[in-house]
């Protein structure tokens, strides 16, 4: 009888799904990632959610019940540090609490702590634990964490050579982003669960393509190339994903870009940080920046209408130069 594991589709799923998805088949589980996010698990997350939650936290917990009678284990882990510097939001390591407290009727929650302190070691450590409490073997967990490292590496290289997540996912096709005559080149930055997600980004990827704009997103550089930006701030902040945003930002302004997207979501607390960070800097050097906040109410029309305002007032600057 085949073994089921579902893995949520969004948060860390767009860092770190190809991964998890080989590491669990490798052990002979099937894993279901939940559909594409919609309205209707936007709506499932905020039944669940505390009010003040982030707009993705919300989402996650809507993309839970999506999952919850189609699997016999939820992949939650705790995300604590992948780099034994910088920690996850808050929210990252209460995940697991915070689901098993608001939605009831869960499956088994494999809620492993991540905090990888040795690099490769750590990481195969945190694997060995969960195969171990899987009752698999150790050959079986090192072939399975072997073939993961390989499926993670091979989509890395993807993203660095520009290929959306989306696009390696969802099997969506955002082509001119790529297109390198295209009009305009702007940095797209933010949390990939939010930029890459078309639904809470409503669709802004798809929008930025079909005006001619060439895309260039934090998942495009390379990690040890974003380390070079560390210290670019007398000291960094302590999330993860707000230093890799924030080091793109400082990367991007050193390339030949028209101007910034900071998508932010309502309630972020780092994004309160993170959001001025780039807006400084942004105003340092002379570039046209604009922040994107979303939240559930976000309405797609209106961001067109300030999107398209965005890109006429970079297409009259370019032009006047
Ligand atoms: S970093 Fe911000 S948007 Fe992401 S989970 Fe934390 S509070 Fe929510």
């Amino acid at each position: 009888m085949s073994r089921t594991i579902g893995i949520p589709a969004t948060l860390t799923y767009y860092s770190y799904f190809p991964f998890w998805q080989t590491f669990f088949t490798r052990l002979g589980y099937k894993v279901i990632a939940s559909p594409l996010s919609s309205k209707q698990i936007v709506d499932w997350g905020v039944k669940e959610t505390v009010n003040d939650a982030c707009i993705p936290i919300k989402l996650f917990h809507g993309h839970v019940v999506a999952l919850r009678d189609k699997v016999d284990y939820l992949f939650i882990p705790r995300m604590v540090s992948v780099d034994g510097k910088a920690t996850f939001c808050p929210k990252f390591l209460g995940l697991p609490d915070m689901i098993r407290a608001s939605i009831a009727g869960l499956p088994r929650l494999i809620d492993e702590r991540i905090e990888l302190k040795n690099g490769a070691r750590g990481l195969l450590k945190t694997c060995y634990k969960i195969g171990s409490n899987l009752k698999e073997t150790p050959a079986k967990i090192l072939r399975a964490y072997w073939a993961a490292c390989k499926a993670h590496w091979q989509y890395q290289k993807l993203l660095i050579q520009g290929v959306l997540p989306g696009e390696i996912l969802h099997q969506q096709e955002i082509v001119a982003v790529h297109d390198r005559r295209s009009a305009v080149n702007l940095a797209v930055l933010g949390y990939p669960y939010e930029v890459h997600d078309p639904f809470i980004s409503v669709n802004l990827l798809q929008h930025l393509a079909a005006m001619n704009v060439k895309v260039w997103t934090v998942e495009m550089v390379p990690t040890h190339v974003l380390a070079k930006f560390r210290h670019c701030l007398p000291k960094n902040l302590f999330w993860h994903y707000s230093n890799r945003v924030v080091w793109a930002c400082y990367y991007y302004l050193r390339q030949p870009i028209d101007g910034i997207i900071h998508v932010s979501a309502f309630g972020c607390g780092p994004d309160a940080m993170v959001d001025k960070l780039i807006e400084l800097e942004a105003k340092k050097h002379n570039m046209p920046f604009m922040t994107l906040t979303i939240d559930e109410h976000t309405g797609e029309a209106g961001a067109v209408t300030r999107l398209e305002a965005f890109i006429d007032m970079v297409m009259f600057r370019r032009e006047n130069r």
